[in-house]
């Protein structure tokens, strides 16, 4: 059994993975590794060959993989370790990483610094609790989407995509280029959980319907699924009596949420978010385990893969930083909450600020949509600062800097969204202070 130590060592070879290695190595890391369990770099995006990506991280939009490749070629161009293929089974607080690979077989690697960048599964039938039979024919939008684009089968012509999440968007558009017919897509919230974007250049442009409040009430079918049949539900989620009809299928497809990668940092005792699924963290990145950092869809969902990119490097500075024993140590955290109309915001917690510093960036997650709003940060109950959001929708991170000197001594902070008073606003007005 191999040995090694590393300064830093990300686990998840994904954007997030790929970004804090290299933040870390940029940062002043000597020995830095990436872990990941596919025989390639580059996570998720390998299977996404949709356009949509970069376009804030390089201004130019580019596929999934063209996105992976620009990442993956940085790495290359570094002195980077990197085992592919290779699976980590457990990362013990202390650093103590055990991974096991067909080549090497079952090694240890001890890091001073960890960055988890595991990303995140989906969620699947059982999850969701979908009455009916259990006939073949049922996907995760994701499964889909890796067979039809890295593996070259279709799996099914006749197709309904339940959730409106952007992987089942994505796929409706797809599936109808290779030639099946999408017949519906059924959502049941009031709103669409992806982006707008997704629902207008997948959906309405190729004139695919959205049912919003509707939900499944059986899958049919003993060998392959033959249809569903879908009900409307009511403001509670409470399906509607006589609203019931038949959808004939020989697809269905879910698209129903992403859960985080987390059972590595479960069983070494991370403390998580209950709402986000991913760890609390500092504005470090910083997790409840010393020395362990986390990015990234491992962390909380992300939208777009930019802000994924932006994030994962503030963890692999700090990884940094801590592998050289420079990352500020000491004093209480203080708490940072999620208040009326916010989700999840994240970090969850400010450890000590460091002088000099003029802005903590901080991302959130609205509850439900809102239209034009007010991003309130209440410290110690005073209303400190108050920023005009043009529209707010729980498919869009909402990302805000707020300035340190309206965090000031607080101990306690939260986050508000409120009602914008008058008409929507414009892009000029956004960053407006109170
Ligand atoms: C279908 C789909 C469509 C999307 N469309 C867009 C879009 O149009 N535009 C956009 O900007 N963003 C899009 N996104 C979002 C973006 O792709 C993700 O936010 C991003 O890929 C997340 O990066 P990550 O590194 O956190 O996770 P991932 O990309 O999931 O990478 C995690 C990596 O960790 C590895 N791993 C996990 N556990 C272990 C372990 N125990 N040992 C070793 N390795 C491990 C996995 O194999 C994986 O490679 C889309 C996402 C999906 C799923």
């Amino acid at each position: 059994m191999r040995e090694l130590s590393y300064d830093v060592v990300a686990i998840g070879g994904g954007p997030a993975g790929m970004a804090a290695a290299l933040a870390a190595r940029e940062a002043g890391a000597e020995r830095v590794l990436i872990i990941e369990r596919d025989r390639e770099l580059g996570g998720i995006l390998q299977q996404c060959i949709h356009n949509g990506f970069g376009l804030r991280r390089f201004e130019e939009e580019l596929t999934g993989p063209g996105y992976a490749h620009r990442y993956i070629e940085m790495v290359r161009n570094s002195d980077i370790d990197v085992w592919l293929d290779t699976t980590v089974l457990a990362a013990e607080p202390g650093g103590v990483i055990t991974s096991v690979s067909p080549q090497a077989g079952l090694q240890v690697v001890r890091a001073t610094s960890v960055v988890y960048a595991m990303g995140c599964r989906e969620r699947t039938r059982g999850a969701i609790r979908t009455p009916g039979s259990r006939p073949a024919g049922v996907f995760t939008a994701g499964a889909a989407q890796r067979m039809v684009n890295m593996e070259g089968y279709l799996p099914g012509k006749e197709v309904v995509i339940v959730g409106s999440g952007d992987i089942g968007l994505i796929m409706a558009r797809r599936m109808t280029f290779e030639g099946a017919k999408v017949k519906a897509v059924f959502e049941i919230m009031p709103y669409s959980n992806g982006l707008t974007r997704n629902i207008v250049q997948c959906l309405e442009d190729f004139g695919i319907p959205l049912y919003l409040g509707h939900s499944v009430t059986a899958i049919h079918g003993k060998d392959r699924v033959t249809g569903i049949t879908v009900s409307q539900v009511n403001e509670k989620l409470e399906i509607v009596p006589d609203t019931a009809f038949d959808v004939a299928c020989d697809c269905v497809l879910l698209s129903v949420g992403l859960i985080p990668e987390n059972e590595l940092g479960r069983a070494a005792g991370l403390m998580l978010d209950p709402i986000t699924g991913g760890a609390l963290v500092d504005q470090f990145r910083q997790t409840s385990l010393p020395g362990f950092f986390a990015a990234g869809n491992v962390l909380h969902v992300h939208d777009l893969v930019d802000w994924v990119s932006e994030e994962a490097a503030i963890a692999g500075r700090s990884a940094a930083r801590h592998a050289r024993g420079e990352l500020p140590e000491g004093g209480a955290a203080r708490q940072v909450a999620a208040g009326e109309g916010i989700r999840t915001v994240v970090p969850q917690r400010l450890s000590p600020l460091e002088p000099g510093k003029m802005s903590v960036r901080f991302y959130f997650r609205a509850a439900r949509p809102m239209g034009a709003s007010l991003l309130q940060l209440y410290a110690d109950g005073e209303l400190a600062f108050e920023r005009k959001l043009r529209i707010v929708k729980p498919s869009e991170m909402i990302v805000a800097d707020i300035p340190v000197r309206k965090i000031g001594a607080a101990t306690k902070l939260e986050f508000r969204l409120a009602p914008a008073p008058g008409k929507a606003e414009t892009e000029e007005e956004i960053g407006e202070e109170a």
